[in-house]
C-alpha cells in the first residue's frame, strides 16, 4: 500500500509518499508560506527536486498541489488517488486522551480539537491539514500519529509536577512528552540491532536536534522523558531554555519590562544554544567554527548542551536503575561526533568505552562503544515518517 504521510504546520507542510511493502519513498516535498503567497517542493525518488510558486491561499489548496504533483503524468509516481491507500497524519498534542494512533473520525477530531489549548501553535494547523485532505481524498482512511501518545506509559511520579494537584484535576497540567514517534522508531530499533527482545531492554534515546529531548525507556515503554506540558522543557536546545529557575521570569520582566508573551517569545526563540553564543547561530555546525576559531560564547554554549545532556541521561539512569543501549539521533545525534564523545565521556562511571573510529562515521546505524564496554552507544538515524507509515497501515 502507498502511504501519504503529512507533516502539517500553521503556514507549511511536509510530505512524502512511501510504500509501506518496500519502506521506500516514492516522493517527498514541502509546501511553503502557506496562505502568504505559496511555493512547492517536489523531489520523485531517484528525480530532481523541483521548486515552483504556486498560489496556496490555504491548506485545501497546498494539498491540491501535493496531489497533482504525486498523479503527474510526467513527474508523478502514481497513475491516480486510487493508489494511494491511506493518508498517516503527525498530530502533536494527544493529552491524555490518545495513548495510540488512531483512525481518524469526526469524534477524534473534536477530541483532538479539544487538546488544542496544550498546543495552540501545532494542534490547529494539524487539524486544518486532516479537513483538507479529506475534502480531497473523501474514501481514503486517514490515521493520526501523536507525539505524545508513546510517553503515556508515564507512571505518575514521572508526570506529575510539584505544584497544586487542582491544576493536575483542572487543567490536566501535567508532563506529557513529545517526539514519541521518534524515540520508539528509535527504541524499537535499537533493540533489533543489540539482539534483545524490546520487552527487556532499558534504553536512554536522546533526540537531539533543533528541538532536543531524551526519553527514558524501560522495557518498551516510556517511563520518563525531558520535555513536559510543552516541549520547552528539558535539554538546552537550538532557541530553546530548557529547564531553568522558574524565579528567573519574574527577575527578567522586572528588570526588562517584559510581559509574559515577551517572556514567552525570549524562552522559545531567543535562548538556549542560540542565546548562550551571544546571538551566533542556534546550528551546531557554526557553533562548532566558531568554537575552533576561539569564540568563548560559542565554547560555553556547546559545553553547556552537551553537559544537560548526560545529567539527564545520568538522572535516567537512576529513573530505571540502570540502562543497557544510549541511542543518539535527529540532526545533532546523528552528525555530531564531538557532541557524542563530549556526552559520553561524563558517563565513563556507567563503564561506556568510545570506539573513536565508529563514533567517526556520518549518516548510517553504527554502534560507537567498543565490544567491551557495559552500555552499549548507537547512533540510529531517525524516521518519523516511516513510523508514521507504518503505524498507518497497521491501523487501516
Ligand atoms: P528539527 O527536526 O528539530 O528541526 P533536526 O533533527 O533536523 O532538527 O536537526 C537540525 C540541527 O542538527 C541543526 O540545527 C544543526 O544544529 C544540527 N546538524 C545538522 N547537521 C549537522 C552536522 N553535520 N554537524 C553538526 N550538527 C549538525
Amino acid at each position: 500500500m502507498n502511504v501519504l504521510v503529512i507533516n502539517c504546520g500553521s503556514s507549511s507542510l511536509k510530505f512524502q509518499l512511501i510504500n509501506s511493502e518496500s519502506e521506500q519513498v516514492l516522493a517527498k516535498g514541502l509546501c511553503e508560506r502557506i496562505g502568504i503567497d505559496g511555493s512547492l517542493t517536489y523531489q520523485p525518488a531517484g528525480g530532481e527536486k523541483v521548486k515552483s510558486q504556486k498560489a496556496m491561499p490555504t491548506h485545501t489548496e497546498a494539498i491540491q498541489f501535493v496531489i497533482d504533483a504525486l498523479t503527474d503524468a510526467e513527474t508523478g509516481v502514481v497513475k491516480s488517488l486510487d493508489e494511494i491507500g491511506a493518508v498517516g497524519h503527525r498530530v502533536v498534542h494527544g493529552g491524555e486522551k490518545f495513548a495510540q494512533s488512531v483512525v481518524i473520525t469526526e469524534e477524534v477530531k473534536k477530541a483532538i480539537e479539544e487538546c488544542n489549548d496544550l498546543a495552540p501553535l501545532h494542534n490547529p494547523a494539524n487539524l486544518i491539514g486532516i479537513n483538507a485532505c479529506q475534502e480531497l481524498m473523501p474514501g481514503t482512511p486517514m490515521v493520526a500519529v501523536f507525539d505524545t501518545a508513546f510517553h503515556q506509559t508515564m507512571p505518575e511520579k514521572a508526570y506529575m509536577y510539584g505544584l497544586p494537584y487542582e491544576y493536575y484535576d483542572k487543567y490536566k497540567v501535567r508532563r506529557y512528552g513529545f517526539h514519541g514517534t521518534s524515540h520508539s522508531f528509535v527504541s524499537k530499533r535499537a533493540a533489533e540491532l543489540a539482539g534483545k527482545p524490546y520487552d527487556q531492554l532499558k534504553t536512554i534515546v536522546c533526540h537531539l536536534g533543533n528541538g532536543a529531548s531524551i526519553c527514558a525507556v524501560e522495557n518498551g515503554k516510556s517511563v520518563d522523558t525531558s520535555m513536559g506540558l510543552t516541549p520547552l522543557e528539558g535539554l538546552v536546545m537550538g532557541t530553546r531554555s530548557g529547564d531553568i529557575d522558574p524565579a528567573i521570569l519574574e527577575f527578567i520582566a522586572k528588570k526588562e519590562d517584559l510581559d509574559i508573551a515577551g517572556l514567552m517569545t525570549m524562552l522559545n526563540k531567543k535562548s538556549g544554544v542560540y542565546g548562550l553564543s551571544n546571538n551566533l547561530s542556534s546550528d551546531f555546525r557554526d557553533l562548532d567554527a566558531a568554537a575552533a576559531e576561539g569564540n568563548k560564547e560559542a565554547e560555553i554554549a556547546l559545553d553547556v548542551f552537551c553537559y544537560r545532556v548526560a545529567k539527564y541521561v545520568g538522572s535516567y539512569v537512576a529513573a530505571m536503575n540502570g540502562v543497557d543501549v544510549i541511542a543518539f539521533t535527529a540532526g545533532i545525534g546523528e552528525n555530531a561526533g564531538n557532541v557524542r564523545e563530549k556526552v559520553v565521556e561524563y558517563l565513563g562511571y556507567l563503564g561506556i568505552e568510545l570506539n573513536k573510529e565508529a563514533n567517526g562515521v556520518r549518516g548510517e546505524e553504527i554502534t560507537i562503544s567498543t565490544p567491551d564496554s557495559k552500555v552499549t552507544v548507537m547512533v540510529i538515524p531517525t524516521n518519523e515518517e516511516l513510523a508514521i507509515a507504518r503505524e498507518t497501515v497497521a491501523l487501516v
